[in-house]
């Protein structure tokens, strides 16, 4: 692996990021906070205000105020802020994608990428008044009508990952406004400047003060928001053990929750795929963004001759991915998104050694010699592995990519089924027979066929199965209208003759 070797000189500033509450800037009261690294360096480039239970509370009264004017916005109105917002954020592109990557750690390309899969959203919520139509049903019973319409459920909350800070959120709060609720976002506390930025841009569109909150901070902002008596749905993106925890936590408080947890997605070869192209695309979904994406696949299921081809070509491109810094337009793949996370991953390659799995490549040993302080990783590649091994069964949610060898189709249909996370599945091959039993069969919520990533466009829906997702609803698409909507249905009566008389029975409507 080669290493790329221009960046510009940290910054000497360290900004104070404090939270966005009622349409202005707020400080955050002293008290707790956290460091916001710039991974490449190894610097910490801001402190970031941790929100306390009442700094929470005021969000929450804010976003409760501006329900009842928001709500009552004719839908074509909202859209057309969705509009003006979707503009800004083409117009900022360059600047948000740059944000992204001082603080994440990608390449400024991917995080371009995910702005744009982001701005798809926004795109998609323009379409807003089309979307909340009902239906209706002429003479349901003697001389009544019935129809249903969709109406906004609230106050929502969206709790969002570090791994996408701009496509994340922009998966949740476009829809939640267009469709008539106002909102309040906690975004991880490890790259808060875009969220932030995004709530000063949707004010910039014409969004009225305080329809959308960013709250900074950890567990305790977390927990405020999922057991206020305000806040009527949460939505919920990042690890599974916390994703359990939000579901069960905001559930038991009586709310709506979506809550997308990890993954260990799998991409299988067939030995019909074409080695080269199957090995490129999995460079791209393993080692994109450092592997820190839920959709990256992590495991490689190689069945029977598919297995050596695939290695060799694995092991030859790893070698000429550029690792770097994220502003390096000539840089594949960036840091990892703290020191801490960058020990963690380590830590799960010596286990795969120590399990027995055959290391082919160690990224361990990768050295960026202009950014000694940074939290780079090489990309690692892992052979001969079994489904008992914690590197097959966990997510390491690093640049760590496994390979499983098995005899047949069925044999790696029965590993993807088996396993306890069912986010995305993919397969290549130039079988359609296979291709076709897979996607029927698969366990995921998400299935590509010679497609690596099968993140689906915003007028479809994300979303996982077992346990990458706890909840009934996707995200965007017509699921994230469902979930941030409450379905009403009106049976209307205009007598016109004698009245009828009591009936006690139970109305049949004929
Ligand atoms: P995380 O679970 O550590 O944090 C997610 C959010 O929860 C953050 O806002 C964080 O502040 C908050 N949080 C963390 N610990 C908490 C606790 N104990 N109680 C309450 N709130 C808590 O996840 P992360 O490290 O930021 O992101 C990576 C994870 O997210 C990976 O597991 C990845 O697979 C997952 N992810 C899933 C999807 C998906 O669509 N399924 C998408 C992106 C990321």
């Amino acid at each position: 692996m080669e290493s790329a070797t221009s960046r510009a000189a940290p910054t000497t500033v360290t900004p104070k990021l404090g939270h966005h509450i009622g349409g202005r800037v707020v400080p955050g009261a002293a008290g707790r906070s956290g460091p916001v690294f710039d991974p490449a360096t190894g610097t910490m480039s801001a402190q970031v205000a941790f929100a306390s239970a009442s700094e929470v509370q005021a969000a929450v009264a804010a976003a409760r105020a501006a329900l009842p004017a928001w709500m009552e916005t004719p839908a074509l109105q909202r859209a057309r802020v969705m509009f003006r917002f979707k503009a800004l954020l083409e117009a900022h592109a360059e600047e948000l994608a740059r944000l992204i990557s001082s603080q994440h750690g990608k390449v400024v390309a991917d995080a371009r990428g995910e702005l744009a899969r982001g701005i798809e959203v926004v795109e998609f919520a323009c379409g807003i008044p089309h979307l909340l139509k009902g239906e209706f049903s002429d003479t349901v019973g003697g001389g009544i009508d019935s129809w249903s319409l969709r109406q906004p459920v609230g106050v929502c909350a969206g709790i969002t990952p570090f791994n996408f800070p701009a496509m994340v959120p922009l998966w949740m709060f476009p829809i939640a406004l267009a469709c008539g609720n106002t909102f309040v976002l906690k975004p991880s506390e490890k790259d808060p400047g875009c969220p932030l930025r995004l709530a000063e841009l949707l004010l910039e569109a014409g969004a009225p003060a305080a329809v959308l909150n960013v709250v900074n901070g950890d567990r305790v902002a977390v927990d405020a928001l999922l057991t206020h008596p305000e806040v009527a749905a949460v939505s919920f993106v990042g690890s599974t053990p916390v994703a359990e925890h939000v579901y069960r936590t905001a559930s038991a408080h009586g709310k709506r929750v979506q809550a997308l947890g990890g993954a260990k997605n799998h991409l299988v070869v067939m030995p019909d795929a074409d080695a080269r192209l199957a090995a490129q695309a999995l460079m791209g979904a393993a080692f994109g963004s450092a592997g820190e994406r839920c959709m990256a696949i992590s495991a490689a299921i190689a069945v029977g001759a598919a297995g050596d081809r695939l290695i060799a070509e694995l092991q030859a491109q790893i070698a000429r991915l550029v690792v770097g810094p994220g502003d390096d337009s000539t840089v594949e793949m960036g840091p990892l998104i703290t020191r801490e996370h960058l020990e963690r991953v380590r830590t799960y390659i010596e286990l795969g050694v120590q399990e027995g799995a055959r290391l082919v490549v160690d990224g361990r040993r990768l050295t960026v010699p202009t950014h000694p302080g940074g939290f780079f990783l090489g990309a690692s590649l892992f052979d001969e592995v079994t489904p008992q091994m914690r590197v097959y069964k966990e997510e390491i949610f690093g640049p760590v990519l496994v390979v499983v060898r098995v005899p047949d189709f069925e044999r790696a249909l029965e590993l993807v089924n088996a396993h306890e996370y069912g986010n995305g599945a993919s397969i290549f091959t130039r079988d359609g027979a296979a291709a076709r039993r897979f996607c029927h069969f698969a366990q995921a919520g998400m299935v590509g066929v010679n497609v690596a990533i099968p993140v689906p466009m915003a007028f479809h829906s994300f979303g996982g199965w077992k346990r990458s997702l706890f909840g009934a609803l996707h995200v965007h698409g017509q699921d994230g209208v469902r979930f941030y909507t409450r379905l009403k249905t009106v049976s209307a009566r205009w007598p016109d003759g004698a009245a009828a008389g009591t009936d006690f029975n139970l109305p049949t409507m004929e």
